[in-house]
């Protein structure tokens, strides 16, 4: 938590309500497991829930969200959005990373065995969890959910061109460490003085 605010990633939000043995839990998995979107309806409902709570009052960071126009429109009328931060990767880095990444089931660190491997193979170094794949980090699905982002960025772009700044993370190096995206963004952060 650099900034002190809460980083709110809707996948880690939907894998979660995913992983409950309830009717609602498993429609969430039928779209996570194919790459699809979860529909606009379902994804606003969570969302809005979460931003209501108090450690939302003085900001936060959303991941992943919004993914549609409709989203982005929702979003208007909850909060002030300051900042994009827009990560361009070339595609078939992307396919690479995604395809060797590896999550701790404890405490979510995320690492990746080809580039940014743990000391013991399938321990999370921080709290010595277990390390897994996420379901749709297989090739098939990580080409859905790439076609599917391709559609609905540029109208998204379009979107909040003019509107919002835009803080541009720029790599074409596979494996550029995390560390070095964060300092760039950061310090974007700062020069629009928001951190
Ligand atoms: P992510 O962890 O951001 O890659 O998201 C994993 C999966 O969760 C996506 O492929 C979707 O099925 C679902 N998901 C996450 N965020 C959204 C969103 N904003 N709108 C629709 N579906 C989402």
């Amino acid at each position: 938590m650099k900034l002190g605010i809460p980083a709110i990633a809707t996948g880690d939000m939907f894998r979660n309500i995913s992983k409950k043995d309830s009717k609602f839990g498993q429609e969430i998995m039928k779209y996570i497991k194919n790459g699809e979107l979860v529909p606009d309806a379902i994804v606003i409902n969570v969302l809005r829930k979460r931003l209501s709570r108090d450690d939302c009052r003085r900001g936060f960071i959303l991941d992943g969200y919004p993914r549609t126009i409709k989203q982005a429109k929702v979003l208007e009328g909850l909060a002030e959005i300051n900042a994009i931060i827009l990560l361009q990767v070339p595609e078939w880095i992307v396919i690479e990373r995604l395809s060797s990444r590896r999550i701790c089931r404890t405490c979510g660190e995320v690492y990746n065995i080809r580039f940014l491997r743990p000391k013991k193979k399938g321990t999370c170094d921080k709290c010595g969890g277990v390390l897994y794949q996420r379901i749709d980090d297989s090739p098939k699905v990580i080409g859905e959910r790439l076609t599917i982002y391709e559609k609905n960025m540029e109208p998204l772009l379009a979107f909040y061109n003019g509107k919002v700044p835009f803080i541009k993370y720029s790599s074409n190096s596979i494996d550029t460490p995390p560390g070095v995206a964060v300092a760039e963004i950061l310090q974007g952060l700062k020069k629009l003085k928001l951190s």
